[in-house]
């Protein structure tokens, strides 16, 4: 990923501090004008709509399962296809559907996205807050790469960011470099799970195995969907020599 992104991140943090001070600052997930002396970046309403992922979830990816009290530690998913991840876990439930009740985490995400508002990243970091449903001993976070080519147009990469802000509350180290995407992959919207598997296979490498070798690592990503980029990602870490992976996402789409 090189300096060019991290410049930007500088250059970008600097700039939405400046506009901080001078523009009356909007709530990122509605838009409505926040209290002047408001420490988040999201408003009280949006903040209290968020739904934190609660138990019972699968052991392994992390998923909700209703087991009407039978304690079964494993979906069917699962149990079918073990994943190349020792587990995946996510903060908050991300729903799609327009009939929905407002989407504040999904709109948060699609400005982050596909908006130029690095601020953004503040306000993901934000959503970090409190303990993480993770284990507190990883050696190193990656974040899921952008191929080189959309990390260009689109200026940065909303999961490093993220990993940025992860690395820093455990204390572990960050890696932007290691794991790199060689093939640009079509958007994993709206294709069903045998076609996200096709789409992302090969999609990834390890740039430096020596980098992650024997190493316990935390990949982190935005929303996790069907977990096909999360599993792919994870297979060749594990090839490369990583004794562990697991996964991170702010999100998990339902
Ligand atoms: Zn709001
Ligand atoms: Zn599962």
């Amino acid at each position: 990923m090189g300096p060019i992104p991290k410049t930007r991140d500088l250059f970008s943090t600097i700039a939405a501090q400046v506009l901080a001070f001078l523009l009356p600052a909007r709530c990122a997930g509605c838009d409505a004008f926040l209290p002047q002396q408001s420490a988040y970046r999201l408003c009280s309403t949006c903040r209290a709509s968020l739904q934190r992922i609660d138990e019972p979830i699968c052991r392994t990816c992390g998923i909700p399962v209703g087991f009407n009290g039978v304690d079964f530690p494993l979906c069917q998913r699962c149990v079918k296809a073990p994943p190349s991840f020792g587990k995946a876990r996510s903060l908050f439930y991300y729903r799609r559907s327009a009939d929905a009740a407002p989407d504040i985490l999904g709109s948060v995400i699609r400005r982050h996205k596909y908006g130029p508002n690095q601020a953004l990243g503040v306000v993901l970091a934000e959503l970090l807050d409190g303990q993480l449903p993770v284990d507190a001993d990883y050696d190193v976070a990656l974040p899921v790469p952008l191929h080189r080519r959309r990390l260009i147009r689109r200026g940065f990469n909303q999961a490093a960011l993220l990993a940025a802000a992860v690395s820093r509350k455990l204390g572990c180290r960050l890696d932007v470099a290691t794991l790199i995407r060689v093939i640009a992959t079509s958007p994993q919207t709206a294709q069903d799970l045998d076609s996200r598997r096709r789409n992302v296979h090969n999609a990834f490498a390890v740039r430096y195995p020596e980098r992650i070798a024997g190493l316990k690592v935390l990949l982190i990503d935005d929303v996790l969907t069907t977990g096909a980029t999360a599993n792919e990602c994870a297979r060749v870490l594990r090839a490369a020599g990583a004794c562990a992976v697991d996964v991170l996402t702010i999100a998990r789409a339902l």
